[in-house]
């Protein structure tokens, strides 16, 4: 209040009663001072005069912000898609949901996608046959085998599994890597 006041143009004066700076008079005579100590202290003068005071008792333009930086802070722990895609699926109850699922962290697992899905990242699996834009999101996904290349038999299926999965190699493995190299 006293803030807005100096802006408006009040002139200040040093109180009568302990001569302290800053002090104002109203229309009615009353002397308001920002002296703590002083009778006629106000706590809106003293407020404007010492900005520390005014911005830990909560001013208006602060709220906001630390409104805005706890939003932040809890999407701190979210989970963003890096390739994030939409998936249109139909549950069990024929509602339509949609998830925004990060193509690359999607794998297919027979006939279910699993997927990672914001905003918490939850995984989640989904029947292809409940998928509505089922060819859209499998296009999206990383390719393993070039179109029309015949899946993997379960054999170089386990050879190309077991030497990724220790980062290890072998002449097969190699071999096999060629015929595959998005496994
Ligand atoms: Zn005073």
């Amino acid at each position: 209040m006293g803030f807005l006041d100096f802006l408006k143009g009040e002139k200040k004066l040093q109180c009568p009663n302990c001569g302290a700076d800053g002090a104002k008079q109203l229309k009615d005579g009353t002397i308001r001072c920002p002296n703590r100590a002083c009778p006629n202290f106000d706590a809106g003068l003293a407020g404007a005069a010492t900005p520390a005071n005014w911005t830990a008792a909560g001013p208006p333009a602060g709220g906001p912000l630390s409104g805005l930086l706890s939003g932040l802070k809890s999407k701190k722990g979210g989970f963003v898609p890096a390739r994030p895609i939409a998936i249109r699926y139909r549950n069990f109850q024929n509602q339509d949901k949609e998830f925004i699922a990060d193509a690359d962290a999607t794998v297919r697992k027979k006939n279910h996608l699993v997927a990672t899905v914001a905003p918490k990242g939850t995984k989640i699996a989904l029947s292809r046959d409940r998928i509505q834009n089922l060819s859209e999101v499998e296009n999206a996904l990383p390719q393993k085998v070039e179109s029309g290349q015949p899946w993997p038999s379960p054999r170089e299926r386990q050879v190309l599994g077991y030497h990724k999965k220790h980062g290890t190699s072998s002449p097969l493995y190699q071999k096999i890597r060629a015929k595959y190299p998005n496994w």
